[in-house]
């Protein structure tokens, strides 16, 4: 595919260039980058709003934190502190312990794909922690446009191309490709000369993106963020301290943006009984009160209307059923139905809640395995080990890249100790974050030098 081809080619250039090989031209893009996305940022904004509906509020909460993520960066690289040398001096004696002069340094991959996401128009798609963290480590990047928003797409690519031709860099640093099917993103990851890929979509793309990579004559990584269910556990002592306050604040993060959150709490672990009927009647009041705005686009209405039914259809009773305004849909049941039901441990992608009545920590634990990897679980109610509550943290660890005491899934905080990330299908690379300085480690690859003279050990502080 030309397209791609002239693309990549571009961007194999600036690399072997070194178009981003000095810390200072590194910083001075993502500086760049970010002031001219707050320069632009009203007409980027107006653009995505009517491209997206994801409102202005919301969109304008997203640009600050691209520009966040964008200058975090920045001083990352500036400070060396993630991708740092390490000087290893030669130790005298027979190994184990004397061993060669040894330095680890770091390499670049090469150009990125990056996949742009429909569900975050600024965040995680042209300029955002991909793009960001892969030109830090010195990457170039071919964005993969979201045909959900092509106008916003193009815009702010014509911009971040500027920010590139005024710093005097290699136009291959920054390039874009688009076009109507899946052709353009599949001749993107076959490209011989693409290092690695970046995504956030959906759990049938993804895999299907990431069997290509590996198919290739050489296979390389594929950065993946699919799919993610974000159970809940709402334990008794969370119901009988805070449960009207909890219910509100669920009520406030299905609804969230419309539930088009990787992050979105998709399933609540309730005690049966009194306590969790009272949470079930609750949330149903707070939603009555709720609004969503229109989804992305036709395609992910339709699939969640599919999903939805999907879920009617699999044994459980509806709480909650969209209505004009709002496009929430609850539904209960028992561990049961759940433990036997596919359908029901799958993401919703949407303004969609299962509630999911346990009897013991042990149920609790049997549900959290069938959810599988997730990026979050939440435990209301954990504040002693007490009553199988170590047992649950265990479990969460094991499936979730984050686990939350306190509050809500959605809302991820860009920052050092955040992981964004988790056992598949939430990411196809568990170790590895999108979010937070440590994104940027996935785009560089360790090289060891040994015995290296002293010409080389100078050109690395240079
Ligand atoms: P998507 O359908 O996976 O598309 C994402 C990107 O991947 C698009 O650029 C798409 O290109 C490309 N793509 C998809 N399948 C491909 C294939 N087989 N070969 C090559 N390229 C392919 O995701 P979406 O449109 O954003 O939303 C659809 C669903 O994704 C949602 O309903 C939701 O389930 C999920 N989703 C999850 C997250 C998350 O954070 N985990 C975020 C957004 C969406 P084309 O458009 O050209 O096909």
């Amino acid at each position: 595919m030309k397209l791609v081809d002239q693309a990549v080619s571009s961007a194999v250039e600036a690399h072997k260039k070194r178009a981003l090989g000095s810390r200072a031209n590194r910083v001075a893009l993502l500086n760049g980058l970010a002031d001219a996305l707050d320069a632009t940022a009203a007409e980027l904004i107006a653009i995505a709003d009517s491209e997206t509906h994801l409102g202005v509020p919301r969109l304008t909460g997203e640009v600050a934190r691209t520009g966040f993520q964008l200058r975090m960066f920045a001083d990352l690289v500036s400070q060396g502190q993630l991708d740092s040398v390490l000087v290893n001096p030669a130790v005298a004696g027979p190994p184990p312990v004397g061993h060669p002069a040894l330095i680890r340094d770091y390499e670049s991959l090469g150009p990125v794909a990056m996949f742009s996401a429909s569900n975050f128009p600024f965040a995680f798609s042209v300029l955002g922690g991909d793009t960001a963290s892969a030109l830090a480590a010195g990457c170039p990047v071919v964005v993969k446009g979201h045909p959900g928003h092509p106008k916003l797409t193009e815009r702010t690519v014509e911009m971040a191309q500027s920010v590139v031709a005024a710093q005097g860099l290699h136009p291959g640093v920054f390039g874009l490709v688009t076009g109507e099917g899946v052709e353009v993103g599949q001749s993107l990851v076959d490209h011989p000369q693409i290092a690695a890929v970046a995504f956030t979509g959906s759990v049938h793309g993804g895999l299907a993106l990431w069997a290509r990579c590996n198919a290739r004559p050489r296979p390389i990584p594929f950065f993946g963020e699919l799919g993610s269910i974000n159970p809940i556990v709402a334990l008794e002592a969370a119901l009988e301290k805070d449960s009207q306050a909890l219910a509100e604040t669920l009520a406030g993060s299905i609804t969230l943006g419309c539930g088009q959150f990787c992050t979105s709490p998709g399933i609540v672990f309730l005690p049966s009984g009194a306590l969790g009927d009272q949470f079930a009647v609750q949330l149903k009041a707070a939603l009555a009160k709720a609004s969503t705005h229109a989804m992305l686009h036709q395609g992910i209405q339709a699939q969640y209307d599919k999903r939805i039914s999907q879920v009617r259809a699999a044994g459980v009773q509806t709480l909650v059923e969209p209505r004009d305004g709002c496009q929430a849909y609850v539904a209960q049941t028992n561990l049961a139905t759940f433990m036997a039901s596919k359908t029901l441990q799958e993401e919703v992608f949407g303004s969609a809640c299962l509630l999911v009545q346990v009897d013991s920590a042990d149920q609790v634990c049997q549900g959290l395995h069938a959810v599988g990897g997730s990026l979050t679980v939440t435990l209301w109610g954990a504040d002693s080990p007490t009553n199988g509550v170590d047992q649950i943290l265990r479990v969460a660890r094991q499936i979730a890249g984050r686990v939350l005491f306190a509050s809500v899934p959605t809302g991820v905080a860009v920052a050092a100790g955040q992981h964004h990330g988790g056992p598949f299908p939430s990411s196809t690379m568990p170790s590895t974050t999108s979010v937070g300085p440590d994104a940027m480690m996935r785009f560089l690859r360790p090289v060891c030098l040994q015995d290296a003279p002293q010409w080389v050990q100078e050109s690395l502080h240079a």
